[in-house]
C-alpha cells in the first residue's frame, strides 16, 4: 500500500508534511472543507480548507497562551467573548478559571463543533460539560456589530485566516467593534499570523495597523507552535488601560494553582520580547 502524507504549502517551494496513519473523515460544509486524520507523532488532527488548525500533541500550546496571558494581566474577568474556536480548546482553558461567569462563543460552522465533538474530545470536552458557555452558530463579524456596548472583559479572537469566512475577523469595523463591546479595562487577544512567511506577514502587518488603530495599548507576542507555518506564531494583546507586562499579576495568578504545560508567567514577560525584524516589521506600519 502506498504511504498517505498530509501536506501544506508554505511558500511555492516550501511544504509541511506529516505521515497520516488513517484518513478518517472528509466533509464540505457551506463554509468550508473540513478533514481529520491520524498520525504516530502528532497524534489526530484536524485541517480546514487544507490548512493545519489542531494537532493533540501541539494544541496546549496555542490554547494555553491565547488564554493565560489576559488571565494573567486581569484575573478579574467575568465575561468572556470567543470567535471561532469550534474545537473548544480555548473554551476549555478559560473555563478552567472559576471565577469567569460566562462564555459567548460565535463559531461560524456547527459542523466544526460537532465533528470536533466526536473526533477531538480533547478539546471539545467544554461542549458538554459546562454550563456557562453558550454556543452561537453565527458570523463573528455579524455578533459583534449588533451586541451591546461593554458586555464583556475580555475577547478571544481565535480564528482561521484572512481568507474564507475569517476575512471579516481582520478588518477595522470588527476591531472597532470589539473595542466598542468591552468594558473599561477590556482585553482583546487576536490570532495573529506568523512574521515568517512573506504572505503571514504582510497580513500580520496589516492587523496590527488596524488595531492599533483602535486601542490605545496594542502589543504582539510570540509562541513556537510546531505545525504552524514556520513553527513561529503571534498573538495581538489589545486594551484600553492594561499593559501585558506592565500590569502583569504574577503573584495574583500563581496563587490560583493553574497548571499549565507551556505557559509560565516569566515566559510571558519573555514572549512580548520580539526579535528586531519582528518589532521593525511592526514599527513601520
Ligand atoms: N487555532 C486555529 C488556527 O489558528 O489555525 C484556529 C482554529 S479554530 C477551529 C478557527 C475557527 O474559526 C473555525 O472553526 C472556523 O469555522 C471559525 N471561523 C472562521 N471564520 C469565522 C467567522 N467569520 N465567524 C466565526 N467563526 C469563524
Amino acid at each position: 500500500m502506498r504511504d498517505l502524507w498530509y501536506s501544506e504549502k508554505y511558500e511555492e517551494d516550501v511544504k509541511f508534511s506529516v505521515k497520516v496513519t488513517q484518513h478518517l473523515y472528509s466533509e464540505k460544509t457551506p463554509f468550508q472543507q473540513i478533514d481529520f486524520f491520524d498520525s504516530k507523532t502528532f497524534g489526530r488532527f484536524f485541517t480546514l480548507d487544507g490548512f493545519m488548525m489542531v494537532t493533540e500533541k501541539d494544541e496546549f500550546i496555542y490554547h494555553e497562551m491565547i488564554t493565560h496571558v489576559a488571565m494573567a494581566v486581569n484575573p478579574e474577568v467575568k465575561r468572556v467573548l470567543i470567535i471561532g474556536g469550534g474545537d473548544g480548546g480555548t473554551a476549555r482553558e478559560i473555563l478552567r478559571y472559576k471565577t469567569i461567569k460566562k462564555v459567548d462563543l460565535v463559531e461560524i460552522d456547527e459542523r466544526v463543533v460537532r465533528l470536533c465533538q466526536q473526533y477531538l474530545p480533547l478539546t471539545a470536552a467544554p461542549f458538554d460539560h459546562d454550563n456557562r458557555l453558550v454556543l452561537h452558530f453565527q458570523d463573528g463579524l455579524d455578533f459583534v456589530q449588533t451586541a451591546k456596548n461593554n458586555s464583556y472583559d475580555l475577547i478571544l479572537v481565535d480564528s482561521t485566516d484572512p481568507i474564507g469566512p475569517g476575512e471579516g475577523l481582520f478588518t477595522y469595523d470588527f476591531y472597532h467593534h470589539c473595542e466598542r463591546l468591552l468594558s473599561n479595562v477590556g482585553i482583546l487577544i487576536n490570532q495573529h499570523e506568523s512574521p515568517y512567511y512573506e504572505s503571514d506577514a504582510y497580513e500580520m502587518k496589516r492587523s496590527h495597523a488596524k488595531i492599533k488603530a483602535s486601542f490605545p495599548i496594542a502589543k504582539v507576542y510570540q509562541f513556537h507552535m510546531p505545525t504552524y507555518p514556520s513553527g513561529h506564531w503571534l498573538f495581538g494583546f489589545a486594551s484600553k488601560k492594561y499593559d501585558p507586562i506592565k500590569d502583569l499579576k504574577s503573584d495574583k495568578w500563581e496563587s490560583l494553582g493553574l497548571y499549565t504545560k507551556y505557559y509560565n508567567t516569566k515566559l510571558h514577560q519573555g514572549a512580548f520580547m520580539l526579535p528586531t525584524y519582528v518589532k521593525e516589521g511592526l514599527e513601520n506600519v
